[in-house]
């Protein structure tokens, strides 16, 4: 479905919070657009655009905000939804991965069962940074033998070159700093 919102409204509807959650982020908040139908609807309209209803087996979204965009595309496809979680959150079975951060690293997990050998998958987080999230979904997506389509991002953060780390697969961002 073809969809009014330009991506130049969806930029105005996010707000930039200087200093959260610690000095020197920028951090970008989506609650704005959520807020209006109009633009949370076109929103996943632009995220979900390559693809029919049916075409997709299941779209992955990455803990948190990646589910509020992620469940909206699954339901628009006619497609599952699959969460990947924090370590410690999913109560079955799990694959884990640990990707660095910053300062530290990090650990998201998947359900075993999550997704059968050969699912077509489209992966959504809301805002591609340095990109190591993304990876460490990708590669529990990649350990249930399941394909990756795309992978879309509300956001990019371009400077930080996370795209380096996905260069395997189609990515598409509808806003870009
Ligand atoms: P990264 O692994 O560095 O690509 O970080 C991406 C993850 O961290 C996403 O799930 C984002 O929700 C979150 N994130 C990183 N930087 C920001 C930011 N400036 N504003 C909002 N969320 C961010």
């Amino acid at each position: 479905m073809s969809t009014s919102v330009t991506p130049a409204e969806i930029t105005a509807a996010i707000r930039n919070v200087p200093d959260f959650p610690k000095p020197g982020i920028q951090f970008k908040d989506i609650t704005p657009l959520l807020a209006d139908a109009r633009l949370f609807a076109g929103a996943i309209d632009l995220l979900t655009q390559n693809f029919a209803p049916g075409s997709v087996d299941a779209v992955v979204g990455i803990d948190a905000r990646g589910f509020i965009f992620a469940a909206a595309a699954a339901l628009k496809l006619n497609a599952g939804f699959v969460p990947v979680r924090k370590k410690g959150k999913l109560p079955y079975a799990t694959h884990e991965e640990d990707f660095a951060l910053e300062y530290g690293h990090a650990t998201v997990a998947m359900h075993i069962d999550a997704l059968k050998p050969g699912a077509r998958v489209l992966l959504i987080d809301d805002l591609l940074a340095t990109g190591g999230t993304a990876a460490a979904a990708v590669s529990l997506v990649k350990k249930l033998g399941a394909e990756i389509l795309e992978i879309n991002f509300l956001i990019e953060l371009k400077f930080l070159d996370g795209r380096a780390k996905l260069k395997d697969y189609p990515i598409r961002s509808l806003v870009v700093y």
